[in-house]
């Protein structure tokens, strides 16, 4: 039986990497991989997902507002469905994920976030840990040492923000992978975030 997967990780865990290096080896054995994003914006289509270590691939676009059900069953059939940021899928999108797997023997593997910059749940994280049959952690470190598991939000400035929309399109802000440890005492302090590393991104 086909299952649904849930690879989560903080933000620099390589999912994206991970992500296509699972392309890669389904495709070595002669499978047929549909890739797929959520759309950041109302523009959906064939794009190019890079991974920060340099991989690519063909990927496609989906906005919030279509069914992935009626997009898979109108294109060239799959053997498996990676989804990239799957954290940005909606509720109703994860559901019909589920429905794939289950009606059409169909593995679904996603990758993505599991919380904000706020340490709260993405709503397509969420449906995933109602539903998925298989949930892994792909692991980062914290610049101390322990397990990186939220995803603080800098300002232009260097400070963790606290307040704001959960996807902020559009802004200057970076993000970075900490313990929960260090994410309270910048904050409570008040620290400043020295970005030593290419560890920020843009969340979108
Ligand atoms: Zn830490």
């Amino acid at each position: 039986m086909a299952k649904l997967y849930f690879k989560y990780g903080a933000m620099g865990s390589s999912k994206t990497a991970t992500a296509l290096i699972t392309k890669y080896n389904y495709e070595e054995r002669g499978m047929k991989v549909w890739l797929i994003k959520p759309a950041a914006d109302s523009r959906d289509g064939q794009f190019t997902l890079k991974s920060r270590i340099g991989l690519s691939s063909e990927c496609e676009a989906i906005s919030a507002d279509k069914d992935i059900r009626t997009l898979y069953h109108a294109r060239e059939k799959a053997d498996v469905i990676i989804v990239d940021e799957c954290q940005f899928m909606t509720t109703a999108q994860i559901d019909q994920l589920r429905e794939l797997v289950d009606r059409e023997d169909l593995p679904v593997l996603c990758f993505g976030l599991r919380t904000d910059f706020q340490t709260k749940l993405f709503p397509g994280s969420m449906r995933l840990f109602e539903l998925a049959d298989s949930i892994t952690e792909i692991k980062t470190i914290c610049d101390c040492g322990r397990k990186a598991t939220t995803n603080a939000r800098i300002s232009p400035e260097g400070y963790v923000v606290t307040e704001g929309d959960q996807v902020f399109l559009g802004g200057n802000d970076s993000y970075i992978a900490m313990c929960h440890k260090c994410y309270q005492d910048y904050i409570l302090q008040h620290r400043k975030v020295e970005l030593l590393h290419g560890s920020e991104r843009d969340l979108t």
